[in-house]
């Protein structure tokens, strides 16, 4: 999934309700498709290494439009991508082709530099489907682990786990005893819940965390979370409550422990200064196959905008 252009005056808006924040998501466009964009928000860039979430449900689920996402690249972030309709196929310039469809995790880590490419595919009549409905959310590497290898990973199966007033899969890092064999590169969980209700979830004290509605609104701790909002959960809690008029809430739970180092994201790029993200840019528009290798896909390549501290002002 392609990212941010650059930052908007964004709709964002935070209501101190004891320590939980509120922070309200936006409309954004991936290529035909309308997402919804629940991080970065204005003031808060990462939470815990999550750096961005966007929300996919089409707009029209009568005719939604086509998910064709051409070869871009990515540096410093692994994608998590996580499907709740639909299939897409996956190919990147490791040579991976890897159809995904719900219940199953992709998880690519950009390194240094890698491209991919992301179709929807019909695997059934489109009005059937409602089209592709799913998170596309990144991660954003240590500096550790940034400048290295690529790789792909694809799981069929993920751990479930159950707690108080609920259920759910995990899809990176751990949760009480169970853990993602998803490889991770800073201390992580990602995990999609079903609330029925109430909900009473351990949390590890360390972690900051983003609680994410996906379909009705959801209570965490007296603040109310609509779709494409997020509440914002600082470290030293050890349980989370939430709450929904819902009997089957579907919430995203994302945490980590905090990065500790201010990152620099511009389009499909997550660095450190914009020197690297300039190279980057310059290195994709040139073709440089060495640091973007091809993608096997007969989708169009996606050119970069040229940044906006590279604009002439005459
Ligand atoms: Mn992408």
């Amino acid at each position: 999934m392609s990212g941010p252009v650059e930052e908007h005056a964004n709709p964002t808006s935070d209501f101190g309700i004891s320590t939980i924040e509120v922070k309200e998501g936006r409309t954004a466009q991936v290529g035909d498709l309308s997402v919804l964009r629940v991080l970065p928000t204005k003031k808060k860039r990462t939470i815990g290494p999550w750096c961005f979430v966007d929300l996919m449900s089409p707009d029209d689920i009568e005719s939604p439009p086509p998910m064709e996402i051409g070869p871009h690249p990515h540096i410093g972030l692994a994608t998590v991508t996580w499907l709740f309709a639909g299939s897409a196929l996956h190919s990147d310039s490791l040579g991976s082709e890897q159809l995904i469809s719900p219940g199953q995790l992709n998880l690519m880590t950009a390194g240094h530099g890698l491209a991919h490419a992301e179709l929807g595919v019909e695997t059934a009549p489109a009005h059937e489907t409602n089209g592709v409905m799913g998170a596309q959310m990144w991660l954003a590497q240590p500096e550790a682990t940034r400048h290295g290898s690529s790789r792909f990973e694809h799981l069929d199966e993920l751990p479930e786990v159950t707690f108080e007033g609920g259920r759910g899969h995990i899809l990176v890092g751990s949760f009480a005893e169970e853990r993602s064999p998803a490889t991770i590169d800073h201390p992580t969980v990602g995990m999609d819940v079903i609330l029925e209700r109430q909900g009473l979830l351990p949390a590890a004290p360390e972690f900051e965390y983003a609680i994410v509605p996906i379909d009705v609104p959801v209570k965490v701790d007296d603040a109310i979370v609509e779709p494409g909002a997020l509440a914002y959960v600082p470290t030293g809690f050890d349980e989370l409550h939430l709450e929904s008029k819902s009997q089957r809430a579907r919430v995203l739970i994302l945490g980590g422990a905090p990065l500790g180092e201010p990152v620099k994201m511009w389009w499909n790029f997550v660095a450190r200064t914009q020197d690297e993200i300039t190279e980057a840019w310059s290195d994709w528009q040139e073709h440089n196959e060495a640091r973007f290798g091809p993608v096997p896909s007969s989708l169009p390549r996606i050119d970069a905008p040229r940044p906006p501290w590279l604009r002439e002002t005459s």
